[in-house]
């Protein structure tokens, strides 16, 4: 078929929809690998450890940083967050795309280290919207919706820096826009002279 596997960083607030829109583009495509991130913030009732997150306390992540574990972490939302580089490097070995969902720190230093990677933003349709959403989804308190909203604003103001954008406003719209740009940069992306991606 021509497909090369790519690495993909999907970033967004908290609440837009990433999780919602790549386990949809998943269901065709199950080769897809959707890292599996290290945290240190505590479980949700939602959470399955090994599946959603590697939780891990503190001096396990702080381990594993020293010994150069990750492909990159970042402090977000006050905890530490990291992709581990066996989430990454064997599966596109394999042949298989791989899609961290990070925040924007995260994002940047993956470009810095892998320039080739494919950088999406997940926008909302309005900052209200986001807001309905996170209380809706029914996961944070108060204070955590609060920092979430913070972040948000600061997090939008870096989306111009993405290769691509994406505002999550129909679902299916945005599915299908994602899908799209996946089997785009699968079969024919390539860089520009400067180095950048070709859309
Ligand atoms: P994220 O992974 O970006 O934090 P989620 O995927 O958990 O966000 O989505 C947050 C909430 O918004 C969930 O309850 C989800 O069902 C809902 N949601 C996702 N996309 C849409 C959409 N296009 N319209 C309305 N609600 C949505
Ligand atoms: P949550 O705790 O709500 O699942 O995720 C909080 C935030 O952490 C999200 O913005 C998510 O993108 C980010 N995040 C999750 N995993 C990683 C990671 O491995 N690295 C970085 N830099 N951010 C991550």
């Amino acid at each position: 078929m021509g497909r090369n596997a790519r690495l993909f960083v999907v970033s967004g607030p908290s609440g837009v929809g990433k999780g919602t829109i790549l386990r949809q583009v998943r269901k065709d495509r199950p080769e897809l690998h959707l890292t599996v991130s290290a945290t240190t913030r505590k479980p949700r009732p939602e959470d399955t450890d090994g599946v959603t997150y590697h939780f891990l306390s503190d001096a396990a992540f702080d381990q594993l940083v020293s010994e150069d574990a990750f492909l990159e972490w970042a402090h977000v939302h006050g905890h530490s967050y990291g992709t581990l580089k066996t989430e990454v490097d064997p599966y596109l070995a394999q042949g298989c795309s791989v899609v961290l969902e990070i925040d924007v720190q995260g994002a940047f230093a993956v470009r810095e280290k892998r320039p080739e990677a494919v950088l999406v933003f997940v926008e909302p349709p309005s900052v209200e919207e986001l807001e309905r959403r996170l209380r809706a989804r029914g996961t944070e308190d108060e204070q955590s919706i609060q920092l979430r909203l913070a972040n948000a604003r600061r997090e939008m103001e870096l989306s111009c820096k993405y290769d691509v954008r994406i505002v999550n406003d129909k679902l299916d719209e945005a599915v299908e826009r994602m899908r799209a740009l996946i089997d785009h940069y699968e079969n024919e992306g390539g860089f520009d002279q400067d180095g950048h991606h070709q859309a």
